[in-house]
């Protein structure tokens, strides 16, 4: 034997020696050795044996009585699902995004919890959130058709922006600002009652109500019932054809001849007619106080206003808002609230069933909006029980004509710093108060709210 026979000889064992042992590690790991032979009954173990127990977090805010609903709902989730434990926290709204940063920040993310428009743009571009896309695509829960277009788009993400691509977050609620009035008030003035079609009502007609139905009741010369809570300046602004931001491009468009006539018209409601409480008046009594007190004809509200509103000892109703005649389109908000789900969660798939369950699952939609609190957001439920669900609003049709014809999403999407936003409302009271026009303040903020929106968000 030559030495060189030898060595490829010696080579040829060792590497026998190696694929031996290559073998039954493999076979030790039960990953397909045929030796092991516990390979078929390790499958069927694991097909019978009860799951895994998890515990998995989910975070939220809202009011006791909201708490007292996800309370409810959880129960309801984890008895569908046994082998989950859901440990729950709420925290009061005003120190959500706080608690939820730090928590974030100290790796201790929830693995559910509430997003809104900025937080969730922010936290779908850091990746603290997951796409719910794979998922989705395996529930039973999700059919897209029957899920509201202007609630899913809000938690889209599609790498750079916010409202198309997968799916980041479900929604938990769907909120048509509405408007709503006080009937009695309106009948008792002898007042037309405002109609539930939309473009049946112009503004003029409002105004017109308003008027009306404002009063000075002992004569001293200061109004004691107004006929409208100030009339929102996102929904003057829409209606008139203008907007605040475009928000795929990024630019701030308050500088437009339809944004000024908006808020001059909005602005003048009282400062020439005086049919909408001042800034003072508002902060003796806020305008959801003066409605429920019965001191003002008109008023905006959100669903989640209904439980406060069924005990009121007058009728009330919803009317579509008004249209400016000019353009013969109303506008208002619709905002939203929605589930992501932790990209760190160590039981993802858990998580994404319990975002599903609360906003997809038949029972918890109609507890929520039985309770008062939501719109479901599911098409068939919305338009066949809640419509004619028998508890005021009487016109429940224009919670959804609002999201599915002219509600806009909330001013905040598509930004993820909101700053210019915040010193817009700061500066807006130069305006109502009379001190500038709105055409001049429009003028001279808009390179301020630009500059502020570019620190922000590019
Ligand atoms: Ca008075």
């Amino acid at each position: 034997m030559n030495r060189k026979l030898s060595v490829k000889l010696g080579l040829v064992l060792i590497l026998c020696f190696v694929m031996l042992l290559t073998a039954c590690s493999s076979g030790n790991n039960g990953s397909g050795s045929a030796t092991s032979g516990n390979t078929p009954k390790e499958e069927t173990n694991a097909a019978n044996a009860p799951k895994e127990n998890v515990k998995i977090s989910f975070m939220g805010h809202g009011s006791p009585q909201e708490k007292d609903i996800f309370a409810k709902l959880i129960k309801s989730y984890e008895a569908k699902y046994p082998n989950v434990k859901v440990e729950y926290t709420s925290v009061p709204p005003a120190e959500y995004n706080q608690k939820l940063s730090t928590l974030i920040a100290s790796g201790k993310t929830p693995d559910v919890f509430y997003v809104s428009g900025p937080q969730f743009f922010k936290y779908a571009e850091a990746g603290t959130i997951q796409s719910l896309q794979p998922f989705l695509e395996t529930t039973e829960l999700f059919q897209e058709d029957n899920v509201w277009k202007q609630a899913l788009d809000r938690y889209r993400y599609d790498g750079k922006m916010v409202g198309q691509g997968d799916l980041y977050g479900l929604p938990k609620d769907v909120g048509p600002w509405a408007m709503a009035y006080n009937k009695t008030m309106f009948e008792a003035a002898g007042v037309e009652l405002p109609p539930a079609e939309v473009g049946k009502w112009t503004w003029d007609n409002w105004l017109d109500a308003a008027k009306k139905l404002t009063k000075d009741e002992n004569g001293d010369g200061k109004v004691d019932i107004y006929g409208g809570a100030n009339f929102t300046l996102e929904g003057a602004v829409w209606a008139s054809g203008g907007d605040f931001i475009d928000h795929k491009t990024g630019k701030i468009t308050i500088d437009t001849p339809e944004f000024a006539s908006a808020m001059q018209w909005v602005a003048d409601l009282r400062l020439k007619h005086n049919v909408t409480p001042s800034p003072e008046d508002e902060k003796a009594m806020n305008a959801y106080s003066r409605f429920v007190a019965g001191k003002v004809g008109m008023f905006p509200m959100g669903p989640w206003d209904q439980p406060g509103f069924w005990d009121l000892p007058f009728d009330w109703d919803i009317a579509a808002w008004p249209v400016n005649p000019a353009t013969g389109k109303a506008g208002t908000w619709v905002g939203s609230m929605g589930y992501s789900v932790s990209s760190k969660s160590k039981h993802a798939q858990e998580a994404f069933n319990l975002a599903a369950f609360l906003a997809l699952d038949n029972e918890g939609q109609k507890q929520n909006y039985e309770l008062g609190q939501a719109v479901p957001n599911l098409i068939d439920m919305a338009k066949g029980e809640f419509v004619s669900y028998d508890k005021a609003p009487a016109n429940r049709q224009v919670f959804l004509d609002i999201i599915e014809d002219y509600g806009h999403p909330t001013i905040d999407f598509g930004s993820k710093d909101t700053k210019w936003i915040d010193t817009m409302w700061q500066e807006a009271g130069k305006v109502y108060d009379g001190k500038m026009t709105a055409a001049e303040w429009a003028k001279e903020l808009q390179p301020k709210l630009q500059e502020l929106y570019d620190k922000g968000n590019k």
